[in-house]
């Protein structure tokens, strides 16, 4: 068998894209998809040159070091390969929309001028309708959304370049682009099934930024994790750090913080210390973040405050 004759425009499409970042967990509803679509409506926040008063805004816009313009400049994508139970269109507040073909390939759908997404959701004929397929079937649409899908489509200022630079079958035919997106973010589905392995196959040709692991502060998800480190171990994949979600208690009334489950925190970094592991935050369970994932808008843009907008940032500073 010889070389896929795909790779070449895989690793043309993935040359866009600067850092892959894979988000892993070994259960289902530890808040995976939550937690990719607020870190990337985080990120795009950060990145969108938008600062909180109008005087700091001109003043950015017209004495920004160049430093600060790369800053304000930078892409976000979210890619969901939750085949099987894509969340991430109605927490972005997209349900409904659908994917447009260009020459070029599908069209990403934008949620802001610097954060995208791509999601199997955008394909189903209605939220409700099931996908039941098998290993290669799925690997084949993960295969389609790496080969097929335009991340420049959007960019203005990316048109007139590609309409010069169409893209070549072959890549070694064509000059190596510079990376457009910054950051594409890669929801999973829940442990390490055949889109683990596909994604991460593909993707090791273009190189893949590492894995985030998200965990609950409960043992039965703790030792799921290690399963997802024992993963990323042997498939070469390095370890960003791991995120404890649901990790104790905020009111929205008070803002006080309590502790419900037990354990409540801590043991995803006991477990970070034990195995030379980044631990990358807490997110506490906060009764919002479920609220504005069901009406589709960013939690960080709405409580700035609060602690869990805190610790998405650490996630940030930290990776
Ligand atoms: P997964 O993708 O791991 O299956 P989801 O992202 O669908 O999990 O989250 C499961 C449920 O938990 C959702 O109802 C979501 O709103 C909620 N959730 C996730 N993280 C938090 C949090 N930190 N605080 C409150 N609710 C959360």
């Amino acid at each position: 068998k010889g070389p896929d004759p795909d790779l070449p425009l895989i690793q043309q499409r993935m040359s866009r894209i600067k850092h892959k970042i894979l988000i892993m967990s070994g259960k289902g509803g530890v808040g995976k998809s939550t937690f990719t679509a607020q870190l990337g409506w985080a990120f795009s926040s950060r990145f969108s040159g938008h600062f909180e008063d109008e005087e700091e805004d001109i003043k950015h816009a017209t004495n920004g070091s160049s430093a600060q313009k790369e800053e304000a400049e930078k892409q976000v994508a979210i890619m969901d390969i939750d085949i099987c139970g894509p969340s991430i269109p109605t927490i972005l507040g997209l349900a409904g929309q659908s994917i447009h073909s260009t020459s070029q390939g599908w069209s990403p759908v934008y949620v802001s001028d610097n954060l995208c997404a791509m999601s199997i959701g955008f394909l189903l004929p209605s939220a409700s309708s099931a996908v039941i397929w098998r290993g290669p079937k799925k690997n084949g649409l993960i295969k389609q959304f790496l080969k097929d899908v335009d991340w420049t489509a959007g960019l203005e200022e990316e048109e007139e370049e590609q309409e010069q630079n169409k893209l070549q079958p072959d890549s070694s035919q064509s000059a190596s682009p510079s990376p457009l997106i910054d950051y594409m973010l890669i929801d999973t589905p829940p442990g390490t099934s055949d889109e683990h392995l596909s994604i991460v196959s593909y993707l090791k040709q273009s190189g893949i930024t590492g894995a985030i692991l998200l965990t609950t502060p409960q043992e039965v998800s703790l030792q799921d994790v290690r399963k997802e480190i024992s993963f990323c171990r042997k498939m070469d994949v390095p370890i960003l750090g791991i995120v404890e979600n649901m990790a104790g208690f905020v009111c929205p009334s008070c803002t006080g913080y309590s502790e419900i489950f037990y354990p409540s925190t801590g043991g995803a970094k006991a477990l970070c210390e034990e195995l030379g592991l980044t631990f990358l935050g807490s997110i506490p369970l906060d009764p919002r973040i479920g609220k504005s994932c069901d009406l589709g808008v960013s939690f960080c843009d709405e409580y700035p405050d609060s602690p869990a907008t805190k610790a998405y940032g650490d996630v940030i500073d930290r990776i």
